[in-house]
C-alpha cells in the first residue's frame, strides 16, 4: 500500500518532536473511510478499505515512507501556562502533497502513548472519535476552515474512562498541526533559533507569499491574525462554540482544530457554554473573539525576539499588529451578518439591525439555525409566519421585521434572488448535539453505525433542503436537549 509521503516536519531539529511509532492494537475494524478525501490526498480508497488498510489506519502497521513522530508543544490551558504538552495520544505519520498541491499532515489520533502522554493512556474512546468525525466534516461542508477526518477505526480494545469503552483511532488531516503552543514551547525555553526555524517553516508552508519580504516575521503575525479573525467570524455566524480555545488548540494555519467538547448551539444565547470543564464561561460563545485575540497575543510574545533587538520597539510592533484583529474580525463578522440577513449592500444601520434581531432571539431563545433558515424563505415568499412562530411573544420580532423589510426595499434584488443568496449562507442542517449523542449511543451500545452514516450524509449538504430528512433540521425536544459536553479524552 502506497502513501506518497513527502515529510518536512520530521526534517526539523530533534527537539521539535519525539520519534515514536503507533502502538499496535488487537483487532482493527474500519468504521468509516472518507473516500473523497482519500482521493484528494492521492490515496487509494479501495486499498484503505482492505484489512491491511484498516491496520494502517489503526496504527497496527506503519506504511512505507512514514516517519511517525509526536510533535512537541506547550500551551495556555484556561489561562495557565503548561510548558510541555505535546502529542500525548497522536502520532503524525507524515505529510502528502494533495491533488491541489497543498501539503497535508496525516495524523493518527488515539494511537497509543508517546513521550508526551504524562499520565494519559494515549488512547481515544469511540464516542469522541465519532463526534470529531461528524463535526469536522460538517464544518468542511459548511465551508469553514477545519482539520478533516480521513477515517475512523475501532481498535478491538477497550479504554478506561471511568467505565470501559470501545477504543478508536481517528485519522486526522490538517494543513499542519502547528499551534500557537508550538511556538510557546520554544519561546518558554528561550530557544530563539528554534522559534525562528519554526516561523520559517510556517511561512514556507502556510504563507509562502510573505517569504522573502522585508519583514517576514511581522507579516507572519499579521497573516495568522487575519486567518483567526476570519475563522472566529465564521464560527459565530453558524453558532459554533469550540469549547477549549487553549493556545495549544489554536492552529497557526487558521483551521479549526481539536474538536473536544465543542457544540453548535440550538437556542441562541451569547453566553452559551457546553463544556463541562469550562466552569467560568471563559470560552462562551460570544467570548470567542476576545479569546482568539488573547491567544494571538501569546503568539506575538513568542515572536518578539524576531521583531526587533530593542524589546520596547518589538512590543510596539506586536501591539500594532494585534490592534488589527478587532477591525478584521468586525469586518468579517458584519459582512457575514449582512449576507445572513440577505443584504447585498452596506448601509449605516445594518449593524444595529442585526443586533436587534439577536436581542429578540436571545429574549425568546429561538433556535439560531432555524431562525435564519426560515428568514431566508420568508425573504422569498414575503410571508414571515414561520419565523414569527419561533417567537413565543412576537412583539419584538414584528417590530424588527418591519425595519428589516424597509431596509430590503432599498435594494433592487428580487425576492427570489435574495432567498437564494440567503439559503447559501444560512444552513438548514448543523450537527446538533442531540443527534450526535444518538449516533454515539447507537455505536457504543449496539455497534450500530446506521445513525452515524445518516447524520453524516445529511450534513454533507447543509444548505440543501432534504425533505426526507427534515427531522434532522429540527431542534431538540426539551427532553432531548444536551446541556453539557465532555472532553472525552
Ligand atoms: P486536548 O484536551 O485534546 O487538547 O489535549 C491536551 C493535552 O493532553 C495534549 O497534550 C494531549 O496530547 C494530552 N492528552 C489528552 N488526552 C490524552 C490521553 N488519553 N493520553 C495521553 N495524553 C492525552
Ligand atoms: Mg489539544
Amino acid at each position: 500500500m502506497h502513501f506518497p509521503f513527502q515529510n518536512s516536519y520530521a526534517t526539523l531539529p530533534d527537539n521539535f518532536f519525539a520519534r515514536v511509532a503507533p502502538t499496535p492494537v488487537a483487532a482493527p475494524r474500519l468504521i468509516k473511510l472518507n473516500r473523497p478525501l482519500a482521493e484528494e490526498l492521492g490515496l487509494n480508497p479501495a486499498e484503505l478499505e482492505t484489512p491491511e488498510g484498516a491496520e494502517i489506519l489503526a496504527g497496527k502497521t506503519v506504511p512505507d515512507g512514514a516517519e511517525p513522530i509526536a510533535m512537541a508543544y506547550a500551551g495556555h490551558q484556561f489561562g495557565h501556562f503548561v510548558p510541555q504538552l505535546g502529542d500525548g495520544r497522536a502520532v503524525l505519520l507524515g505529510e502528502v502533497v494533495d491533488r491541489n498541491g497543498v501539503r497535508r499532515d496525516i495524523q493518527l489520533k488515539g494511537s497509543g502513548p508517546t513521550p508526551f502522554s504524562r499520565r494519559g493512556d494515549g488512547r481515544a474512546a469511540l464516542g469522541p472519535v465519532l463526534r470529531e468525525y461528524i463535526v469536522s466534516e460538517a464544518m468542511a461542508a459548511l465551508g469553514i476552515p477545519t482539520t478533516r477526518s480521513l477515517a475512523a477505526v475501532i481498535t478491538g480494545e477497550q479504554v478506561n474512562r471511568g467505565i470501559a469503552l470501545p477504543g478508536a483511532v481517528l485519522t486526522r488531516v490538517a494543513t499542519s498541526h502547528i499551534r500557537v503552543g508550538t511556538f510557546q514551547y520554544f519561546a518558554a525555553r528561550q530557544d530563539v533559533e528554534a522559534v525562528r526555524r519554526l516561523a520559517d517553516h510556517v511561512i514556507s508552508r502556510h504563507y509562502p507569499d510573505i517569504a522573502g519580504t522585508e519583514r517576514p516575521y511581522h507579516a507572519l503575525l499579521d497573516a495568522v491574525i487575519s486567518r483567526q479573525a476570519k475563522l472566529i467570524a465564521d464560527w459565530l455566524l453558524v453558532g459554533f462554540i469550540h469549547g477549549v480555545m487553549n493556545t495549544d488548540n489554536t492552529s497557526v494555519s487558521g483551521e479549526t482544530i481539536d474538536y473536544g467538547p465543542c457544540a453548535f448551539m440550538d437556542a441562541y444565547d451569547p453566553k452559551q457554554v457546553f463544556s463541562s470543564i469550562d466552569e467560568f464561561g471563559r470560552y462562551a460563545f460570544a467570548n470567542q473573539p476576545r479569546i482568539a485575540l488573547w491567544n494571538l497575543t501569546r503568539l506575538a510574545e513568542c515572536l518578539l525576539p524576531l521583531f526587533d533587538a530593542d524589546k520596547d520597539q518589538a512590543i510596539k510592533q506586536a501591539e500594532a499588529a494585534l490592534d488589527g484583529f478587532a477591525a478584521q474580525f468586525t469586518d468579517a463578522h458584519q459582512a457575514g451578518l449582512r449576507r445572513k440577513l440577505g443584504l447585498f449592500t452596506q448601509a449605516e444601520g445594518d449593524q444595529p439591525l442585526a443586533q436587534a434581531l439577536f436581542d429578540a432571539m436571545a429574549a425568546a431563545k429561538t433556535d439560531f439555525t432555524l431562525t435564519f433558515r426560515r428568514l431566508s424563505d420568508a425573504a422569498g415568499s414575503g410571508d414571515l409566519g414561520e419565523v414569527r412562530a419561533l417567537f413565543e411573544d412576537p412583539t419584538g420580532f414584528d417590530e424588527w421585521a418591519q425595519r428589516w423589510q424597509q431596509r430590503l426595499a432599498q435594494e433592487p434584488q428580487s425576492p427570489a434572488e435574495r432567498r437564494a443568496a440567503m439559503r447559501k449562507v444560512n444552513p438548514a442542517f448543523i450537527p446538533r448535539n442531540h443527534r450526535i449523542e444518538a449516533v454515539i449511543t447507537a455505536a457504543v451500545e449496539n455497534d450500530d453505525y446506521v445513525p452515524f452514516e445518516e447524520l453524516h450524509a445529511v450534513l454533507a449538504k447543509p444548505y440543501e433542503d432534504q425533505p426526507d430528512r427534515a427531522d434532522y433540521a429540527e431542534p431538540p425536544q426539551p427532553e432531548e436537549r444536551v446541556l453539557q459536553t465532555f472532553c472525552g479524552t
